[in-house]
């Protein structure tokens, strides 16, 4: 069997590359998914049978549009906006919104096929999608992002619905794009439909908690991978990287754990402050006044500011958190972080370290939460915020926190049983993705082709 499986996958992974020509991270994410799943294809050859994965691999509909806005000046801009909708075999398709000038069609693929098995792994009825925007809103008045959201909602309107398909925030979109987005959506629709986006402000159907739950939810995930080993973030001295929503909010439950956040960054460079970042300043700086990470030594003189992002991974740290994007960590980042002793890393970004990456730090025995688990905090939140939209009613921050902290108990140890069950024990990479994908997959299977 075991060869049938790894022909199957190999063949399968061919047949993606030529399908999707220069989609590089795509590419990676589909090649990690497929590797890590042959041991399920050779225990339970009806997922070969079925196609499970050859249906996966492609999704339902990639839907790609014109976005004309108007910026300050009067001048006509234009814009490429994207949904993928990959699967919803177990829910609406389910995922963020990427504004950021790096996206692209193997962006927006790469994010919403791992979106597929994280919503699964949440055990939460949400499938898998994605979409965004090459928009730029870095530099943008508050009125050009209005009316970019507006317009990018004009068109994505057609597609999404509360029982359809639920976009929520990523880099580049927070709970301001998100209400400019729900009104405009709220016109077209002539309805209140709360239920059509997550992330919304507390006051219109947003959920208590949300904008804590990613950054949350990946400390959580990660002190339990650390509980197990007898280690503990009290104590120990922690690198994050980024600065945004996930990295700000990872920081903080790890400090609120006991440990000492000693540097975070942005895409200009990194702080370096020993005896531990002052968090109410990185917050003050950039949920309120939109600056950079620069501008923290204005402050601290205390603090070393370094321009560059990627030389945060040469600090010396016993957990890593990569919470800014893709590829962040390479094979020399993570033999750097290897060599300085690094004993836990825990991915709050979306694909932050290269496969390269990730076979150092297995080699190596760190352990490594991959983002599919660990940073499914947040999407979580966002089927929490749904369930509350459809009740009409909303939680308090205790009871979303309790619920929260339940679901990534039990993401990590339904990804510890899958690793132990395939013969990787502790490998939660592995473990992870057969866990998302069993589920996806029964449910396929039950609904027919
Ligand atoms: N963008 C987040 C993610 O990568 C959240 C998606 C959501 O809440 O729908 O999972």
């Amino acid at each position: 069997h075991r060869r049938t499986a790894e022909d199957y996958v190999n063949q399968l992974f061919e047949t993606v590359i030529q399908r999707n020509p220069n989609e590089l991270e795509f590419h990676q994410a589909v090649k990690e998914v497929l590797h890590s799943l042959t041991p399920v294809l050779d225990k339970n050859p009806k997922y070969i049978e079925h196609a499970i994965l050859d249906q996966l691999v492609e999704p339902d509909r990639c839907i790609s549009f014109r976005v004309p806005w108007v910026d300050d000046k009067g001048k006509v801009r234009v814009n490429r906006g994207y949904r993928v909708q990959f699967s919803n075999a177990i829910g609406p398709y389910k995922g963020g919104l990427r504004f950021h000038p790096s996206v692209n069609a193997s962006i927006i693929k790469f994010l919403g096929f791992e979106q597929i098995f994280k919503n699964s792994l949440t055990g939460q009825p949400i499938g898998g999608g994605k979409g965004g925007s090459d928009f730029d809103p870095k530099g943008k008045s508050d009125l050009e992002i209005m009316r970019f959201c507006q317009s990018f909602m004009t068109e994505l309107r057609k597609y999404i619905g509360p029982d359809m398909d639920v976009p929520a925030g990523d880099i580049g979109v927070g709970a301001k794009e998100i209400g400019y987005m729900f009104g405009q959506y709220k016109k077209l629709a002539g309805a209140y439909e709360a239920g059509v986006l997550t992330g919304k402000g507390i006051g219109y159907g947003g959920s208590l908690g949300r904008k804590e739950a990613t950054g949350y939810g990946a400390v959580y995930f990660v002190e339990h991978m650390l509980n197990d080993r007898n280690l503990s973030f009290h104590g120990s001295t922690v690198v994050v990287s980024g600065s945004g929503n996930v990295s700000i909010y990872a920081m903080e439950k790890a400090m609120q754990l006991g440990a000492k956040v000693v540097a975070c960054s942005d895409s200009g460079g990194f702080i370096y402050h020993k005896d531990g970042i002052d968090l109410s300043t990185i917050k003050r700086l950039k949920e309120v006044e939109n600056k950079r990470c620069r501008d923290y030594v204005l402050e601290h003189p205390d603090a070393i500011y370094t321009e560059g992002c990627s030389g945060i991974w040469t600090l010396p740290c016993d957990i890593a958190l990569p919470c800014a994007t893709q590829n962040e960590i390479d094979k020399a980042s993570a033999e750097l972080l290897v060599r300085n002793g690094v004993k836990a890393v825990g991915e709050g970004a979306n694909m932050p370290s290269t496969l390269e990456a990730i076979d150092i730090f297995l080699e190596n025995k760190v352990l490594f939460a991959p983002a599919k688990a660990a940073n499914a905090g947040g999407v979580s939140v966002s089927a929490l915020e749904m369930a509350q939209n459809s009740a009409r009613l909303s939680w308090t921050m205790e009871e979303v926190d309790a619920r929260l902290q339940t679901i990534m108990n039990n993401i990590y140890r339904e990804s510890m049983k899958a690793s132990e069950e395939y013969g990787v024990p502790g490998n939660l990479v592995i473990g992870a993705n057969i866990a998302g994908f069993v589920r996806v997959a029964e449910a396929m299977i039950a609904q027919g082709v």
